[in-house]
Order: C-alpha cells, then sequence, then structure tokens
C-alpha cells in the first residue's frame, strides 16, 4: 500500500492516525461488542461519542456558554436556504459580502425568502480581491450580515473578522474552520460543512448564538429548525452515527497537535512556502491580491496553458494528486487544509520546481 498527497478540495485529506484508529476500531468499539455503525444513536456507547464531539469542538473553538453547537445534515449547501429560513424573524432583508463562488451561491439561494442586499462584490476583480470594509453598503435594518470567510474556489481568505456595525453576523466557515483562531462571541452564528476541514462528508456543525434562534418560518421541517434540533442534542432524527464519530476522532487529533493556535502556525508556514514558490517562479502564478491569498486553497495557474495535462499527469505519477483546478477557473488548485503535512507541501514544491526545469 502507497498513500499519496491528495491536495483534493474536499472531500479532503484525513490525518492518517485517524484513519488507522478507526480501522482499529472498526469492528469493535471500546468494549461494546459492535461497530459504531451497529450502535443505537441513543444508546449508552453512542452517547459517549455525541457528548465528547460536543465538547470537544466546544473546547477548541471556546464557544461562549450562549450559544448551540448543532450537528445537521445537507451541507453548507442546506444552509444557503435555511439561515434566512431560521433567523431572518420577521425581517425582509439580509446583507451579504460577495467575493467569489460560495458566497454568490448563498446570495441567490437566499433570494427566495428575502431581499439581499449585496453589501460588496469583488467579482469585477474576478474575485481576487477583499474590497476594504470602508466600501460597504450595509443596511442597519437587515436581519443579519452573511460573508464566506475562505473562498473555496477562488483561493481567497478573510484574515480578520469583519465588522457588521452592529449586525449579527454569518459566516460560512467550510473551508477554514478550526485553520485558525476565531472569537465566536464576535459571530450571531456560523456553519460549516465537515469534509474540508473537520472529517467527511455528511456532516454539518452550525454553531449558532441563543437568541437567534426560535423564530424560524413554520414552513421549516423541524430537522432543519436550529430551536428543534437543539432541543434534542441534533438528534431529532437518526443522525449520520459514523460521520459524527469520525468527526470526534478528527478533532481528538487536533487537540493531540496542540489546537487551534497550534495548527494556525502549521498553516501559515505551508502556505508562505507554497505562495513563495509560486512566486518565485516564472511558470506559476496566483491571481490574488498578497492580502487576501488563502492559506487553505492555493489556485495557480502555468503561464502555458498547454502544459496544464502534462503538469497533472506529472503530478500524479509522483503521488501528488487532485490538483486540478475547479472548473469555473481552470488551472490548478492545492489544498491544504489542517491534514496536509508540510512533507506534503514541500513534495509539491520540489515536483513544481522540476517541472518548471524540464519545461
Ligand atoms: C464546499 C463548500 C460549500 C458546499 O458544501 P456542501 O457540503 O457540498 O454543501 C459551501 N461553502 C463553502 C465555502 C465550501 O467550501
Amino acid at each position: 500500500m502507497s498513500r499519496i498527497y491528495n491536495f483534493s478540495a474536499g472531500p479532503s485529506a484525513f490525518p492518517e492516525t485517524v484513519l488507522k484508529q478507526a480501522q482499529q476500531e472498526m469492528l469493535e468499539w471500546r468494549d461494546s461488542g459492535m461497530s459504531i455503525m451497529e450502535m443505537s444513536h441513543r444508546g449508552k456507547h453512542f452517547s459517549i461519542i455525541a457528548e465528547e464531539l460536543q465538547a470537544d469542538l466546544r473546547t477548541l473553538l471556546a464557544v461562549p456558554e450562549n450559544y448551540k453547537v448543532l450537528f445537521l445534515q445537507g451541507g453548507a449547501s442546506a444552509q444557503f436556504s435555511l439561515v434566512p429560513q431560521n433567523i431572518l424573524n420577521g425581517n425582509t432583508k439580509a446583507c451579504y459580502l460577495n467575493t467569489g463562488a460560495w458566497s454568490d451561491k448563498a446570495i441567490s439561494d437566499a433570494k427566495a425568502y428575502c431581499d439581499v442586499v449585496v453589501s460588496v462584490s469583488s467579482e469585477s476583480t474576478s474575485f481576487t480581491t477583499i474590497p476594504g470594509a470602508a466600501t460597504w453598503n450595509i443596511d442597519k435594518q437587515a436581519a443579519y450580515l452573511h460573508y464566506t470567510s475562505n473562498e473555496t474556489i477562488h483561493g481567497v481568505e478573510f484574515h480578520s473578522c469583519p465588522d457588521s456595525q452592529g449586525l449579527p453576523l454569518v459566516c460560512d466557515m467550510s473551508s477554514n474552520i478550526l485553520s485558525r483562531k476565531i472569537d465566536v462571541s464576535q459571530y450571531g452564528l456560523i456553519y460549516a460543512g465537515t469534509q474540508k476541514n473537520m472529517g467527511p462528508a455528511g456532516v454539518t456543525v452550525v454553531i449558532v448564538r441563543d437568541d437567534l434562534m426560535g423564530h424560524a418560518l413554520k414552513t421549516v421541517p423541524p430537522v432543519f429548525n436550529y430551536a428543534e434540533q437543539a432541543k434534542h442534542q441534533s438528534m431529532l432524527n437518526t443522525p449520520p452515527t459514523y460521520s459524527w464519530y469520525l468527526v470526534g476522532l478528527v478533532l481528538k487529533w487536533l487537540q493531540e497537535q496542540g489546537g487551534v493556535e497550534a495548527i494556525e502556525e502549521h498553516n501559515i508556514s505551508k502556505a508562505a512556502l507554497l505562495y513563495q514558490a509560486i512566486d518565485r517562479s516564472t511558470l506559476y502564478s496566483n491571481p490574488v491580491e498578497i492580502a487576501s491569498r488563502s492559506r487553505m486553497n492555493v489556485p495557480f495557474i502555468l503561464a502555458d496553458e498547454s502544459l496544464d495535462k502534462p503538469f497533472l499527469a506529472a503530478a500524479e505519477a509522483n503521488g501528488l494528486v487532485a490538483l486540478k483546478g475547479h472548473r469555473l477557473l481552470g488551472g490548478m488548485r492545492a489544498s491544504i487544509y489542517n491534514a496536509m503535512p508540510v512533507d506534503g507541501v514541500l513534495a509539491l514544491i520540489a515536483f513544481m520546481a522540476e517541472f518548471e526545469r524540464t519545461h
């Protein structure tokens, strides 16, 4: 067996030690006599897994008491529609920052439920910038301000928490949650699919401040109603138990790495190494303004498009896979989430230099 370096944007690379632990516990979890997949979600064994999952995420992100942490289904995509339905609370307007493909998607889905005020858009720069806060048009009557902290496709990241001018701040944190320190108390609501930086696909984390819950539209199905799910520890129906378990293992792995602060240092240096290599070369380039470059997703293009295919083929032959860019942008993209070891980044950099030398 030989495991490769997987630069996929999601589902994405897992910490190898977590996969090994899951393998070890596959047939029997602790002394339960059964696999997690076979357990009742309300039984005593799974209750331990669920409680530890909740506690570990709260600890890692220092979630304050007045927030609930929910584990839902439907992906971040479902939240594009569920956020307005749950927290508009009679309001007809919501503000959105449009900084890339994912905020664009959130905006178009929200339009079914409210008047969307696009407070700023960087579309005119092909989503390579984050326009300064002074240029944002924030409507103080709106129910909330929504933004995407890391644009997985365009490779643009907010490196500080935006000033929502008093509105509850809502964030799609799917592709950089747990990669850097955040102050949860600055947010009204945070949501994230788990398959980028927290585990396998199938779970959506929603962290929501208590006062924003309880005013959902009557048409919202109970399993998508934050207050209902909070009342039932996210077990209004059968949760994806095995995915919860795997997310739990990834959180314990992250604690062993020293938590969010330690992994952030690691992520800063991995990203710096890769961007330096790109900026030094004449073959590769990254279009994003330096101050807004993502630490998680690094898109880059080759000066000669006809080299794309040979680049990808040679990369794969060298054990470096899933580097093809998103179909919207073309080119390449290296996703270097928490689980990507620095050795993987160094191997990519060495390969890129060798490819440039020989082409
Ligand atoms: C991947 C991603 C999504 C969509 O996630 P799904 O789980 O496929 O719904 C939404 N927002 C961001 C920022 C993402 O990276």
